[in-house]
């Protein structure tokens, strides 16, 4: 499978006089990864400091973040990258 991207080839259909075939042949190669999808894991709350352990569901990794701004900022895990939208299974 090789990707493509699709805005390119729909400007060079409209402009230039060629098959479509060959636009999509000639259309340059892009490097897409897959989303990953996750959610946080919450190891453990430190009430005494107002701190939260979590834990990225799909690489492991684990933070120490203070519970004022957990779910605030973190949609994302900041070492894989996945999106914190609780479906680890979506494709
Ligand atoms: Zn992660």
């Amino acid at each position: 499978m090789r990707l493509i991207d699709a805005d390119i080839v729909q400007e060079q259909v409209k402009i230039i006089d060629k098959p479509a075939w060959m636009i999509v042949r000639d259309a340059p190669t892009i490097e897409a990864e897959p989303v990953r999808h996750g959610e946080w894991g919450i190891i453990e709350r430190n009430f005494h400091n107002n701190t939260v352990d979590i834990m990225c569901t799909e690489c492991d990794a684990a933070f120490c973040l203070s519970m004022f701004t957990f779910g605030l900022n973190y949609n994302y895990c900041p070492n894989c990258g996945a999106k914190m939208d609780g479906d680890s299974h979506a494709v």
